[in-house]
């Protein structure tokens, strides 16, 4: 990733986007399995449109950015560049959605939005970023509702089996809602500076946007209702979470399942020495058929510059080959996972077995990592019994902070205020009669902590 020339953006090189690419197939896979298909709306949303939701609009107005000229020819009206398709999409499900028997509705984008941000933070708050949106429209409230767990089960999943990210799944309080949703759920990571991260959300909204934008279908009862509608994103943000959650003092270690390269392997020799070049070579070509993401690295730098940069890069597993394995027929396996020079770092494989030696130490990375980071959350959520220990554990970014809550405004501004800190989610019930934070009657259990 790098900067790009203009402000608040990055950009993604090969590498980088290689991660989104893999981020994208998993997500997608479990989009499909789950009865979504994908299609594409315009990036340009009419003022007219946006306005006619008034909390929406509301929510994102600060965030929007115009374009107010096209062709050298002042705009009669002025477009938003989408900052979320909501609008747009609900004014097609409008026009598609008669019957009950057009429900529901099950669709996915893979877009890039804008939102101007103030401040901006590389792959955590950019001007613009890559996500997918998904929109749903149903013929009854339960079916959104299923929808909306369905999609942040999706996320959970994706999260935590395959960027190792262990989160937090829970409804947000009513002042973090989307803008215009009768309930938002998201899922929350914690960052090692003891930050919290919201990775995915899932909004249901009622019949709010169907009555904004007209969605009416006749039911099974002849009657004319609105649609119950639903969207659900998660974006590039995810592999920044990924990244601050694994990295080290090395550089990245990404886990096996999200990695563009599974294993890179290093041939090492003096000079030229066709018989380790060869060697190398079949055992790449055995193991991209086996269908493992595998790099050759043939350049002409040092092993040891290789080894930096692929460590670097957090390549999952490193295979070096030379002389002296080839004659014991043997490659030596080094694993990222594994501080330098710890127990089982590296450790020497018979080429024979290498495929099969290979998939089962990808899974074991893939699982350590998803432990350390498991282990790093749960030993610092933390629950506050009192008031005074609360709002010191939030003031010192300590993690997680989980209280018996009340869930009113005026208790979540007041903490706010003291301590800068914000609600991340809530489960129901409460584990507690009264609110650690105000005293007031406690309805939910809620995690509290510094976010990005
Ligand atoms: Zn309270």
């Amino acid at each position: 990733m790098s900067l790009a020339p203009v402000r608040g953006c990055v950009v993604l090189r090969p590498y980088g986007y290689g991660l989104w690419e893999r981020l994208v197939a998993e997500l997608d896979a479990r989009f499909k399995a789950t009865g979504h298909e994908n299609a594409y709306f315009p990036l340009l949303i009419p003022e007219s449109l946006l306005v006619r939701e008034q909390q929406h609009v509301e929510g994102f107005a600060p965030e929007v950015a115009w374009v107010t000229q096209g062709g050298g020819e002042p705009l009669a009206e002025r477009l938003a560049i989408r900052p979320t398709s909501e609008v747009t999409i609900m004014t097609m499900y409008a026009k598609w959605v008669q019957s009950y028997r057009d429900l529901p509705l099950l669709i996915n984008q893979w877009a890039n939005v804008v939102r101007w941000e103030k401040r901006t933070r590389p792959f955590l708050r950019t001007l613009e970023f890559l996500w997918q949106e998904g929109h749903t429209a149903h013929a009854s409230a339960t079916e959104a509702a299923e929808e909306v767990q369905r999609m942040l089960g999706v996320y959970a999943d994706v999260a935590e089996n395959v960027a190792a990210v262990p989160v937090y799944a829970g409804e947000k309080s009513e002042s973090e809602r989307f803008a215009g949703a009768l309930h938002t759920f998201s899922i929350e990571a914690l960052m090692p500076d003891g930050r919290a991260l919201q990775a995915g959300t899932s909004h249901e909204f009622g019949q709010n946007f169907a009555r904004a934008y007209g969605i009416e279908f006749s039911a099974e009862d002849q009657t004319l209702q609105h649609a119950w509608t639903t969207s659900w994103g998660m974006s590039w943000r995810m592999l920044g979470g990924m990244m601050m959650v694994h990295g080290d003092d090395r550089g990245l270690r990404i886990p096996p399942k999200l990695a563009p390269v599974e294993v890179v392997i290093v041939p090492i020799h003096k000079g030229e020495s066709g018989e380790v070049r060869a060697a190398a070579r079949e055992l790449q070509q055995r193991l991209a058929g086996a269908g493992f993401r595998v790099r050759l690295d043939e350049r002409e730098q040092s092993p040891g510059w290789k080894f930096n940069e692929w460590e670097m890069r957090g390549v999952p597993v490193r295979i070096e080959l030379g002389a002296r394995d080839l004659a014991a027929g043997a490659v030596t396996v080094v694993r990222r996972d594994r501080a330098f020079k710890e127990e089982g770092q590296k450790t020497t494989v018979p080429l024979e077995d290498t495929p099969l030696r290979l998939r089962a130490l990808l899974d074991e990375i893939q699982r350590s990592l998803f432990a350390q980071a498991k282990a790093f959350l749960e030993s610092h959520t933390i629950a506050a019994r009192d008031r005074e220990t609360f709002v010191r554990l939030l003031r010192e970014r300590a993690g997680m902070i989980e209280i018996p809550w009340c869930e009113l405004a005026a208790c979540e501004a007041a903490v706010k205020e003291a301590t800068s800190a914000t609600t991340r989610n809530v489960r129901r019930p409460a584990r507690g009669p009264t609110c650690v934070a105000c005293g007031e009657p406690a309805k939910a259990q809620a995690y509290f902590a510094q976010s990005y």
